[in-house]
């Protein structure tokens, strides 16, 4: 049986493959480990495995998972990737190191009003919703710029870079079509903020083409801790 030690492991050799194939390096492409729904133990064993970055979905979870390490494990960088409503944002603004979700201007300016004097800026992206479907999240491609300047200008927040969540296909070609628009995106908008130096995109099954499109943050879930039990 394999551990997750041995997981992440594989996780990290799959990187390095993958960035080698496109000549980039592979240092450059940070592994956040998925952890949600599955228990402190679970992440604790990651950690031992030497993982520090952790993403949450849930905000309660994300909370009290946060509250029950932040004693023993004060290193580990509190990711959190999924949907927030707006009354919820003091909990993230509070516990997490990085918020990949951002798509609303309102939420931006909750968080920076939100975020503690003692800590660090939050670290953002801006969620864009590649393909422009009305059921999906994040903001649409003539809105990122928009954003970004609202961000900036936040004292608690700092702009990193861009997250996405693609269709889920087994179509290479849509797969590549969306990775490259958002690589466009994110071309123009570091333009504009030259600091920017997040594209958090690709997950298990699409780490090779996402990191061959410039991602720099891969989310890997199951493929680390295992299935799921709930969604
Ligand atoms: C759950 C989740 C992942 C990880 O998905 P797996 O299929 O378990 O690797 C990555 N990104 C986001 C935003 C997620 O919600």
């Amino acid at each position: 049986m394999t551990t997750i030690a041995d997981r992440i492991s594989i996780a990290q050799s799959q990187i390095a493959q993958a960035a080698q194939n496109c000549s980039r390096n592979s240092e450059d492409v940070t592994l956040l480990a998925v952890s949600k729904t599955k228990p402190i133990s679970a992440i604790v064993e990651a950690y031992q495995a030497g993982q520090r970055c952790f993403g949450e979905n849930y905000v309660q979870e994300g909370e009290e998972k946060v509250l029950a390490l932040k004693d023993d494990y004060c290193d580990i960088e509190w990711h959190f990737i999924g949907p927030l409503q707006s009354n919820k944002s003091r909990i993230i603004a509070e516990h997490f190191d990085w918020m990949h979700t951002l798509s609303r201007e309102k939420i931006a300016k909750r968080l920076n009003e939100q975020r503690p004097t003692d800590k660090a800026p939050l670290q953002v992206c801006i969620q864009v919703n590649i393909s422009e479907e009305s059921s999906k999240s994040g903001v649409i491609a003539t809105e990122v710029s928009p954003l970004a300047k609202v961000i900036s200008s936040l004292p608690n927040l700092t702009l990193r870079g861009l997250m996405a969540i693609p269709t889920a296909t087994s179509d290479i070609a849509l797969q590549r079509q969306e990775f490259a628009k958002l690589q466009q995106l994110f071309t123009q908008l570091k333009s504009q903020y030259p600091d920017i130096d997040t594209l958090s995109m690709g997950m298990s099954n699409d780490l090779g083409v996402a990191i061959e499109h410039g991602s720099t943050m891969v989310r890997i879930g199951t493929a680390i801790f295992g299935a799921r039990d709930y969604p």
